[in-house]
């Protein structure tokens, strides 16, 4: 037997009971429930409760939220970018909300290029002087490579417990907290600049605690 609407009250309940027995007597069979399309579309609408973007968001909401049209589990959202890119940006609405997603891609495009850029002339100068102490080739011109770079800074930090002996970062250290975090390497798993660099960043930010295994 089926109940058409939760709805109802007790007494409600009680009713439908009696004209299910009544419909059940008079046709043989329950009658099917009677769809109403619209009415059940508009609850579903009305489920998808707007949330905020995260505080430090440039993303404005355009719209409120729906279903994803291939994964109707995701609910999602249209947003606009306060960098002044004109196209809106779909986004899963929970990302925006928990920071996840901060833009529409420009944040990490300019992260990317800060990253690649923010060795100054003052810092390399530094790195190659440093460099030469330890017998480390520079050559004279041009960009240092990241690798020594990274070391120099964890130098100058003391951080020569992650240092080899020559002076220098181990490959094989970043690549395995390259693969730890989820840093992508380059082909046949070389590091690549960004992440010597990302990897000096992090270890700086972490002090010595992940590093049980060196000598005192
Ligand atoms: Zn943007």
């Amino acid at each position: 037997m089926w109940r058409s609407n939760r709805h109802l009250a007790r007494g409600g309940a009680q009713l439908q009971d009696q004209a299910d027995a009544y419909i059940l007597a008079t046709w043989g069979e329950p009658r099917p429930p009677r769809r109403k399309p619209e009415r059940a579309k508009a609850r579903h609408l009305r489920d998808l409760r707007g949330t905020p973007p995260h505080r430090d968001s440039l993303l404005t909401p355009v719209d409120a939220p729906y279903s994803h049209p291939d994964r109707p589990a995701e609910i999602v959202r249209d947003y606009r970018c306060a960098c002044g890119n004109p196209h809106p940006f779909t986004a899963v609405q929970a990302q925006v909300t928990s920071g996840n997603t901060k833009s529409g891609g420009c944040l990490r495009d300019q992260a990317r290029r800060q990253r690649r850029s923010v060795i100054s002339r003052a810092e390399t100068q530094a790195v190659r002087a440093w460099a030469r102490g330890w017998g480390i080739e520079t050559g004279e011109n041009g960009r240092v490579p990241a690798r020594i770079t990274a070391s120099y800074r964890l130098s100058q930090a003391g951080r020569l417990d992650v240092l080899g002996a020559d002076g220098l970062l181990e490959e094989a250290r970043v690549q395995h907290w390259a693969q730890l975090n989820g840093q992508k390497l380059g082909a046949r798993g070389r590091v690549t600049s960004e992440v010597w660099l990302a990897y000096a960043t992090d270890a700086l930010s972490r002090d010595e605690l992940d590093d049980c295994s060196t000598e005192q």
